[in-house]
């Protein structure tokens, strides 16, 4: 539809970034769009309540820049999902791998409870790695996950059937 490719239009293939050979998708010329940021932050403010969501988690860094107006607009809490030692209370922490290495992402324990059902957002879906590690955290903090929602999804790494166990048949969205 008109949305889908407003958004697309916005969207600009980087290529060899950040290592030769990858093809990175910039969303700053999104942002840079009052339309399309927009009419990005109303599609997911839209899902959100469609999911019946209670709290948006957003995934550092660009998942901020997403999940914080979205929650806004929808008039709900924005929950922060940092990388490991950035948050200065006590946390739930979970690892997870990368391509090389492993990488750790962490929440304030106290920001996620019993009875919350909780949406996480973030730009883009790659390995779904960050994703199902950040479900991870919040069904060890006791809460229901609502969904995922996201910008975009790079279909040939295959991040959706990744995260499938993880998401226990709560939905993925891609805008
Ligand atoms: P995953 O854990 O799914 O492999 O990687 C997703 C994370 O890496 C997201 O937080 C996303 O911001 C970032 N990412 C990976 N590839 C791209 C890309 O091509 N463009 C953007 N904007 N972010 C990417």
């Amino acid at each position: 539809d008109t949305t889908r490719e407003l958004l697309l239009s916005r969207i600009k293939d980087v290529q060899d970034y950040p290592k030769p050979g990858v093809v990175f998708k910039d969303i700053t010329p999104l942002l840079a769009d009052p339309e399309a940021f927009t009419a990005l932050t109303d599609a997911l403010a839209e899902l959100c309540v469609k999911h019946g969501a209670t709290k948006i988690v957003g995934l550092e860094a660009r998942g901020f820049i997403l999940a914080a107006p979205v929650a806004v607009r929808a008039g709900l809490g924005f929950i922060p999902v940092r990388k490991a030692g950035k948050l200065p209370g006590a946390t739930l922490s979970q690892a997870y791998e990368l391509e090389y290495g492993t990488a750790e992402i962490e929440v304030h324990a106290e920001d996620l409870n019993a009875g919350d059902r909780v949406i996480v957002i973030d730009d883009v879906l790659a390995t779904g790695g960050t994703a199902g590690a950040a479900l991870e955290l919040i069904r060890r903090a006791g809460a229901e996950v609502a969904g995922v929602a996201v910008l975009m999804e790079l279909g040939f790494l295959g991040g959706r059937a990744k995260l499938e166990p993880a998401l226990r048949g709560a939905p993925l969205d891609t805008l």
